[in-house]
């Protein structure tokens, strides 16, 4: 399938007072037209960070963002003039947020905000507009979508502020739909929901999906592909099947021992031993040398490059050769 999204060399500093630092650093993939790809990592990996700079909206400064391209629908998104990119943005790709409350404005009934987005991003005017919100909450499975539609934000339950998020989202009929951790803030059932309805839409819609989530629970039900980042920099990425059976970078085997066990939620952080390094301050080789059981004098002195793994995966670590004999230490995940 040829890309709808073609990332090469993506990278973003910021400018700080403890000094300059590498949020994401020389950072590519693509995603095809219909597909979704995950992009995995503890918080500050700099997931979020590379969503936002796809849609430019970093400030600048302290964020500077360079990088050979992000291609998408045959414009080079890091070139497109400010005026050209908002068209892009919310139109051609929409995003859904963690927190739905802070996106959704409280003064105004969710039937308005929704006609907002189709006012902007459609052609549609008059009567048709209302007709098209109730039937967006329809889509997104708000039961009594008619009289829904005049409520406020907060008359609606996370999980039903997250579908009416999707359904503003989806207003648009935008090609690629990213998703930052949409379902961390809600209960654990709802999550399943949330998560199936988005699928579902997917589909519906055609829409390519980019998938940032800490859980790989998450990913393992509605990726296709997925890169795992670590200090900014991809460390793997691999088809999701081939991941779950067989992880291959250390830190991805670690985030597979450290996956919380439904309706026990733990912080990464305290399953894998050491901290996270500062960006401002990484060793110079291997980023995650100081937390790796198989680091070597080498690992601190040389940075590791992605070498190509077969089914189109992708691994960055210098003793891949001795990992790859070995046994999985990682728990397989079950239905996948
Ligand atoms: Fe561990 Fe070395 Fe591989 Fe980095 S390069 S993940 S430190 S073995
Ligand atoms: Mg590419």
């Amino acid at each position: 399938r040829p890309a709808l999204l073609d990332v090469e060399d993506l990278t973003v500093r910021f400018r700080t007072p403890a000094g300059r630092l590498t949020a994401v650093d020389r950072l590519s993939f693509d995603i095809a037209a219909g597909e979704t790809l995950a992009i995995v990592g503890e918080s500050g990996c700099g997931k979020s960070v590379t969503a936002m700079a796809l849609l430019r909206l970093l400030r600048s400064p302290p964020a500077e963002i360079s990088g050979s391209h992000v291609r998408f629908e045959g414009a080079d998104l890091l070139a497109l003039s400010e005026r050209a990119m908002r068209d892009v943005r919310g139109n051609r790709i929409a995003m859904i947020f963690q927190d739905p409350l802070s996106a959704l404005n409280p003064v105004r009934t969710v039937a308005d905000q929704i006609i907002e987005s189709l006012k902007r991003h459609t052609g549609l005017r008059g009567p048709a507009l209302h007709r098209r919100a109730v039937e967006l909450l329809d889509l997104v499975r708000i039961p009594e979508p008619q009289r829904r539609a005049e409520d406020y934000p907060h008359h609606f339950s996370g999980g039903m502020r997250q579908r009416v998020m999707i359904a503003i989202a989806i207003a648009a009929n935008p090609r690629l739909l990213i998703a930052d951790e949409p379902t961390t803030a809600l209960d654990v059932t709802v999550q399943a929901q949330i998560l199936k309805l988005i699928v579902s839409l997917q589909k519906e819609f055609g829409m390519s999906l980019l998938l940032i989530s800490h859980d790989l629970g998450v990913v393992a039900e509605t990726a296709e592909r997925v890169l795992v980042m670590y200090a900014g920099r991809k460390v793997e990425e691999r088809p999701v099947a081939d991941l779950f059976a067989r992880p291959l970078h250390p830190y991805t085997r670690a985030l597979m021992r450290a996956r919380p066990t439904p309706g026990l939620q733990r912080e990464l952080l305290d399953e894998i031993p050491g901290i996270v390094p500062s960006l401002a301050d990484l060793p110079p080789g291997c980023a995650f040398a100081p937390r790796c059981a198989h680091a070597d004098e080498a690992c601190a002195r040389l940075q590791p490059v992605l070498e190509g793994v077969g089914g189109g995966g992708s691994v960055a670590c210098l003793h891949l050769d001795r990992l790859a004999g070995e046994k999985p230490r990682a728990p397989v995940l079950e239905g996948v």
